[in-house]
């Protein structure tokens, strides 16, 4: 009876104690278990949300600058394309680039040099460039080629060294010449002469030739396959051309 009175009265408080620390727990786990599940939620989101934000604010911010690069980057890739359409352009079983006359105004012992101008050399600037490739399209890596021309004038340099220059491809058979538009001269047309040779080849002696030249058609060496690719712009021309040779 009574002797229960005491127990109870002892266990009840224990009993409430167990409870409500049994609830304080819960209560306590459970905001804890709630807020995370929410939080991480809420965190996800915002990182997932706020990464893309950031990448998406960058993109957008890079797509800007970007719009500004991306004139430039087409630009690029246009002209990496087009160096890189010159070899993958090649067909192989490529035809050989024609030989052509090496005139009277050959000098051997040119200097090496990629570019036979410099800032007051008359004339419109040229800059020819392409491939050294094999009829397989390989590229000719290290070819010389050596590149002899009329001055703004149409006048050759017998004396000395001006307009006449040699180079080595690079290892993509790569070459790029820096000069002028060859000016014209009696009985020929508009021209640049040219010797390539792959490492231990035969030497191929040709001449290149501009498109639209009222005197192609007047000059009997002239030849349409040499007709070199020219864009102009304001500041220069820029001409390309793939010699395909044999090397051996
Ligand atoms: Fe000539």
């Amino acid at each position: 009876m009574n002797p229960w009175t005491r127990p109870r009265t002892k266990l009840r408080p224990q009993l409430i104690g167990t409870l409500l620390s049994g609830l304080l727990l819960a209560a306590c786990a459970a905001p804890p278990e709630t807020a995370p599940l929410p939080a991480p939620t809420a965190e996800l989101s915002v990182n997932t949300l706020t990464p893309p934000t950031p990448t998406s604010t960058p993109a957008p911010a890079a797509t800007q600058p970007g719009a500004t690069t991306a004139p430039i980057e087409p630009t690029i890739t246009a002209a990496d394309e087009t160096a890189a359409t010159a070899p993958i352009g090649c067909t192989p079983g490529a035809a050989l680039t024609p030989a052509q006359t090496e005139g009277p105004y050959y000098k051997a012992d040119t200097p090496e040099r990629a570019s036979l101008i410099d800032a007051d050399t008359p004339g419109t600037k040229l800059i020819l460039s392409g491939y050294v490739l094999t009829t397989d399209c390989q590229p000719v890596a290290g070819a010389w080629l050596d590149f002899w021309q009329a001055d703004d004038a149409g006048a050759y340099d017998n004396a000395g060294y001006s307009f006449r220059g040699h180079q080595e491809a690079d290892a993509a058979g790569r070459y790029e010449l820096t000069t002028v538009i060859p000016g014209l001269y009696p009985g020929r047309t508009r021209h640049i002469h040219v010797k390539v040779q792959a490492p231990g080849g035969p030497v191929l002696t040709t001449q290149l030739y501009f498109p639209d030249e009222a005197a192609n058609a007047r000059d009997g060496i002239f030849n349409p396959a040499l007709i070199v690719a020219l864009q102009s712009t304001p500041a220069s021309d820029a001409a390309t051309f793939n010699f395909v040779i044999n090397t051996h």
